[in-house]
């Protein structure tokens, strides 16, 4: 038996079935056979080679929910059976200061999902077994691959950056970040605000837990308001509109990847001593702490279901943005 996957041969090119030999878990690896698999934005960059760093064929899919079906060298086989999350990051060194400390996320030598390996669009997938999660008990695995690429992405400006509960939060988007971002703000204990340029979507923000829900273009608003800005919009925005709407000591979470510089005067971060933060998903440690959190408090991604050889009609819808709020594949018997 092979590993079915789901290529795309050259940019921008459909996804194809194809058949590869089965892959062999390496030392501290594991193999995951998939049962469901979120679609990201980054998969679509990563198709077109946006950021100049795919190999073709491409196999992406990094929202990965997956059971062990067996392990390399030094990993307990008693996972064997196991239910695991996989994201962006397959594996980091493990031993240099940011491993070691607790920031793996930021290993200089990281292996990501989908970079120069075959991701999870795919009827298996191998990774390192520190940066796969235990799904909790009683989380739907339908619905979790979302959290370890989009999820883990919002988390982290509040759990790896100790965000008071006392925080005024804003949200800007509700698309696949936004809409769990206001789950974790809101059962965080923030007060939490949506900004959209989309109010159609006003009452689902507020059933994710936002307490008012605002256009974008009356950010001018708010001025001096927030204690966290959570940018997950991929596009320029109003710069000194956001920088006037944060508080003393107030700061810019950027998540989405706009591709033109932030300017920003720097009176805006003089005055009140504000701040632009980012962020690159998280370590496994925070990963863990969200599945626990998701479950204590019934956070889930609202996801449209689709089986995987139907993979390329969610790639073109979320391409033209139709999509609430993420799709995941499921995987498909032989
Ligand atoms: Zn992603
Ligand atoms: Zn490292």
């Amino acid at each position: 038996m092979g590993v079915t996957v789901w290529q795309a041969r050259e940019a921008g090119a459909p996804l194809e079935r194809a058949e590869r030999p089965m892959l062999e878990p390496a030392r501290d690896e594991l193999l995951l056979q998939v049962l469901h698999c979120g679609l990201c934005h980054s998969d679509l960059s990563m198709l077109d080679n946006h950021w100049g760093m795919s190999a073709y064929p491409l196999v992406p899919g990094h929202e990965v929910v997956g059971r062990v079906v067996r392990v390399g060298d030094g990993v307990d086989p008693g996972l064997v059976g196991q239910l695991r999350g996989l994201g962006w990051i397959s594996g980091s060194c493990m031993h240099c200061p940011q491993c070691l400390g607790g920031t793996g996320n930021l290993c200089g030598s990281l292996e990501a999902t989908i970079v120069g390996r075959q991701g999870g669009f795919a009827s298996h997938v191998t990774a390192r077994q520190d940066w796969t999660i235990p799904l909790p008990e009683g989380m739907d695995p339908a619905v979790a691959g979302p959290l370890f690429c989009g999820g883990i992405t919002v988390f982290a400006p509040l759990v790896d950056e100790a965000v008071s509960p006392t925080s005024r939060v804003a949200v800007i988007g509700i698309g696949g970040l936004g809409h769990m971002a206001l789950q974790f703000a809101r059962a965080w204990g923030c007060e939490v605000t949506a900004l959209t340029t989309n109010l159609g979507k006003a009452e689902e923000a507020r059933r994710f837990g936002a307490h008012h829900v605002e256009l974008l273009e009356a950010l001018p608003d708010f001025a001096g308001r927030f204690d966290l800005v959570i940018n997950t919009v991929n596009h320029s925005l109003d710069w000194s509109a956001v920088m006037a709407s944060l508080a003393p000591l107030g700061r810019l979470h950027q998540l989405g990847a706009v591709l033109e510089p932030i300017s920003v005067a720097a009176f805006d971060l003089i005055a009140s001593r504000r701040s632009i933060t980012g962020s690159p998903t998280s370590s496994p440690a925070s990963l863990l702490k969200m599945v626990e959190f998701c479950r204590r408090h019934d956070i889930r991604p609202q996801v449209e279901r689709l089986p995987m050889d139907r993979v390329n009609e969610a790639i073109e819808r979320l391409r033209l943005g139709d999509v609430r709020y993420r799709f995941v594949l499921d995987s498909v018997a032989d």
